[in-house]
């Protein structure tokens, strides 16, 4: 049975060599995890993600060599690239004569707002992508939201911040007559990732989603939360690119985009398993997809290792986050009952926003479930 589905009517927006919304087929994203100055193997990857079928390529620019890099990148892929600002947006200069989308985090923009206001930072990087052909994405995420957003409101409520946050920026880029942008609102909760963006599309249907579950894990399990939140937003016509993000060593990771196709062809063809639940009430390990950034290789292998060792506590309601470098690990653990973040040589292990300490590689697995434990006792003594 094929679905019908009538999708929100937004506005095309041209992304290199292919336009998403206004009906156009739902483009599938992924982004490159190798290291950036290993031009060959960056290159490779993202030849690979294409003919699976990847619409757009991001790749992870943290220096100016990257940048570099990422020119002669440019050079040597077809793919429509991408690169995330991260905390700096003046890397916009340097990236947009290579890149077809540029994204940026509002929650990345309010520092030293008394010297620059986030209003003239959006401003140059929108003049980039004017001059550059380039397409925009605002990704708000739940992880860092700017504060004086989350300050005004109940410290539960994690969503009105983010949709405040996405509308803002829409409203000022709108401002600049730029109307060439994308919004994306993730979270790692499938549940919230399905909130926040229905409840932005009811106050912007005009713009196009990026739909995505943030350091949804391993697969199955990432696919699954992926899949919950995916079939209740497209099936409702909400989304208009989506990334599955999971943990994967590099040689699998095309299996990204061959499993955000798997989803969307099936909500497409009526083969929507609404029997498939994320069941959040149990043990959920959360890691995030890697890229670039990860110093040590045994990340992915510790991913697995945690998934595999906790699954004793598989009836508790706990999260564990397992992230894979310094940049967003600390903030991006924080929401966990326990979190650990991998540096070049140690493993750094937090208990909800509390550092634990920095462990080798070969003793997180005890520490790890010295902690677990501990709170599986406090649980049980509730
Ligand atoms: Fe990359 Fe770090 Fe994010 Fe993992 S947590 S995807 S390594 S930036």
């Amino acid at each position: 049975m094929i679905m019908k589905i009538t999708r929100n009517s937004t506005r095309a927006v041209r992304i290199g060599n292919i336009t998403v919304g206004d009906g156009n087929p739902i483009a599938v994203q992924s982004m490159t995890a190798t290291k950036t100055q290993n031009i060959d193997a960056t290159v490779q990857q993202a030849e690979a993600y294409r003919l699976a079928g990847a619409g757009v390529v991001r790749v992870a620019v943290d220096s100016d060599k990257d940048a570099e890099a990422l020119g002669e990148i440019r050079r040597q892929t077809t793919a429509n690239l991408a690169v995330d600002l991260q905390e700096n947006f003046k890397l916009a200069e340097a990236v947009a004569p290579f890149v077809d989308k540029i994204r940026y985090n509002p929650g990345h923009l309010y520092h030293h707002q008394r010297e620059k206001p986030w209003q003239d930072k959006v401003r140059f990087i929108i003049q980039q992508a004017v001059d550059h052909d380039c397409a925009i994405r605002i990704g708000v995420n739940c992880g860092s939201v700017d504060p004086a957003k989350k300050a005004k409101y109940d410290p539960e409520d994690s969503i009105t911040p983010m949709i405040e946050s996405a509308i803002e920026h829409c409203e000022f880029v709108d401002s600049l007559g730029f109307t060439r942008y994308v919004v994306s609102l993730k979270d790692s909760d499938p549940s919230k990732v399905v909130e926040v963006n229905q409840r932005f599309a009811q106050l912007r249907p005009d713009v196009p989603l990026h739909l995505g579950v943030t350091e949804a894990g391993m697969p199955p399990d990432g696919i699954i939360k992926t899949r919950v939140a995916f079939e209740q937003l497209i099936g409702r016509g909400i989304g208009d690119t989506v990334r599955v993000s999971l943990t994967l060593p590099n040689d699998r990771k095309p299996e990204e985009i061959a499993a955000g196709r798997e989803i969307v062809d099936d909500i497409y063809s009526g083969r929507v398993r609404s029997v498939v639940k994320f069941d959040d009430k149990a043990l959920n390990i959360i890691s995030c997809p890697s890229c670039s950034r990860v110093e040590n290789e045994a990340f992915i292998d510790l991913a697995q290792s945690v998934k595999e060792m906790t699954q004793y506590a598989k009836d508790y309601e706990i999260t564990i986050a397992v992230m894979g470098c310094r940049v967003n690990g600390p903030g991006e653990t924080d929401d966990a009952d326990l979190g650990l973040w991998c540096g070049p040589a140690k493993v750094n292990l937090k208990r909800g926003t509390d550092a634990l300490g920095a462990f080798g590689y070969d003793e997180i697995l005890p520490r790890l479930k010295q902690e677990l434990d501990a709170i599986i006792q406090t649980k049980s003594l509730a």
